[in-house]
């Protein structure tokens, strides 16, 4: 190891920088988070340089480099594009003993500055040893991915707590299970729900039973579930918080609907577990699933319920929620990318248009009775956009009735098969005719139903997968009236 990685307290210190372009510029604004008062010494300086100047941010020497600008600093930085002025601030630097970093000039340089990830008080920083900064970038973005912005919150509530769990712990490994036992536990979870009086008073019991019951008293391991949302297919879809929800996971309880790529994301240690078909098929009974739910949230798990799309669409989500609350586990909700949502920018439809549509409404009609429970004069009003879930089955249907309350037959649909994923399929027709297109190529579930004028803009928008299967009778209409 080349260089040593030291944090320095540079807060109301010194800083000289030697040098006023772009390059100069970046590692300002990188010092200025220290908190150092900074002296920018160059002719000339970047607009932005110059702002920062004007309020008052930055000392500037307009002129050429100096040995004694340096006088009085605790770190130098030469970011001309000059080698030998560079060279010169290095010098000057070693004989005055500042440490010194040198734009792109190693050998000259007594101290490199690493890539930051800032989640204070915690921060992680980053060095290839000056050897391949495109790499350190990029290690950068993904710790960025994986700590989350609670991380700094979670440090800041233990150090509220450090002086008594010092006092009430006195063994060192203990301590160190009862920080693990924070930051994991439900008391870490709740602080980062931002339920901060929830996870003191919770610390505040483990501590007392802890000073009851001696040294060896286990602190409560808190299960919990978290119901995630994996989108529609595509694992680029999952978001942060999924991901990391899915990396702290002890058991990951999914739906069939859920990709083999967005399980490969889970942390490999935990425990998969397939509980529901895709559709409206139940492959195991959604009593069941709330059974699992607290068994294992109850065994002190780390449970993910992972839906496709979003949880709270179509997903029973709510069912689970409340059969938790009634359980009494704590839960949180992580929302997903909605089949709908997926569907319609996978194929290029705008589900609102300033020409075509003004509101969207999301349906569901599985089977022959909520066919029956909708109300289709509702639905068949106006120009609004129908994003139809698990319409598949019941297609038929749908497509009479919506006629037989007034949406023309004309109406352009389309539906979308495997949205997001790489065999994506989009049959573009109208109410009158895509029952005949679906049948031609065998559609299959998961598909989503689009209907209104938005629709026929899969044609000149699509930009995904496979051009869109039109209905060419439809077209050839469309042409000779033309
Ligand atoms: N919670 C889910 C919906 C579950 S209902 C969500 O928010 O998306 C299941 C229905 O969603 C399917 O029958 C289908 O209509 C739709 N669906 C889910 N994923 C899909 C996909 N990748 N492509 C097309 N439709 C999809």
């Amino acid at each position: 190891m080349r260089y040593f990685p030291l944090f320095v307290d540079l807060r109301d210190r010194l800083v000289v920088i030697v040098g006023g372009g772009p390059v100069a510029e970046r590692k300002f604004e990188l010092i200025a988070t220290s908190g150092a008062r900074l002296r920018l010494v160059a002719p000339t300086l970047t607009a932005r340089l110059a702002a920062a100047r004007d309020a008052g941010r930055l000392q500037h020497l307009a002129r050429g480099f100096a040995p004694a600008d340096l006088d009085g600093s605790r770190l130098a930085v030469a970011a001309t594009d000059e080698p030998a002025v560079n060279r010169a601030v290095a010098s000057a630097a070693e004989a005055r003993g500042i440490l010194v970093n040198v734009v792109d000039d190693l050998e000259s340089s007594a101290a490199i500055l690493p890539a930051i990830v800032d989640r204070s008080p915690v921060v992680v920083a980053i060095s290839t040893q000056g050897s391949s900064p495109a790499l350190a970038r990029r290690l950068r973005t993904q710790v960025e991915a994986v700590v989350d912005g609670s991380l700094g919150r979670i440090a800041s509530f233990a150090s509220a707590w450090r002086e008594r769990i010092k006092a009430a712990i006195g063994d060192l490994a203990e301590r160190r299970r009862f920080y693990d036992w924070l930051v994991d536990g439900p008391a870490g979870d709740l602080v980062r729900k931002g339920r901060l009086p929830a996870a003191a008073r919770l610390v505040a019991t483990a501590l007392e039973r802890r000073s009851a019951a001696g040294a060896a008293s286990e602190e409560p391991r808190g299960g919990s579930v978290t119901l995630v949302g994996a989108g529609p297919g595509d694992p680029g879809l999952v978001t942060l918080a999924g991901l990391r929800a899915l990396q702290a996971a002890d058991v990951i309880l999914y739906d069939r609907l859920v990709s083999a790529e967005v399980l490969a994301l889970a942390r490999r240690e935990a425990q998969l577990i397939e509980v529901g078909k895709s559709g409206g098929g139940h492959s195991v009974a959604q009593a069941r699933i709330h059974e699992l739910l607290s068994e294992h949230a109850h065994a002190g798990r780390r449970v993910v319920r992972l839906k496709g799309g979003d949880p709270m669409i179509f997903g029973r989500g709510g069912e689970e929620l409340e059969h938790l609350q009634l359980a009494g586990i704590p839960f949180a909700v992580v929302p997903g990318v909605t089949a709908a949502l997926a569907c319609a920018a996978y194929a290029g439809i705008p589900l609102t248009h300033r020409e075509h549509s003004g509101s969207v409404r999301f349906v569901t009609a599985h089977c022959r009775e909520s066919v029956d429970a909708t109300d289709w004069s509702t639905l068949a009003a106006g120009r609004e956009t129908l994003a139809v879930y698990m319409g598949l089955a019941t297609l038929p249907l749908l497509c009479r009735e919506l006629v037989r309350h007034g949406r023309s037959p004309a109406t352009p649909v389309a539906f979308v098969e495997n949205g997001s994923r790489p065999e994506q399929r989009v049959l573009l027709a109208t109410l009158a005719s895509i029952e005949s297109l679906v049948a031609r190529h065998a559609l299959r579930s998961p598909a989503l139903l689009i209907v209104g004028e938005v629709a026929a803009l899969a044609e000149p928008l699509h930009w995904f997968g496979a051009p869109p299967l039109t209905d060419a009778d439809r077209v050839a209409g469309a042409r000779s009236a033309a």
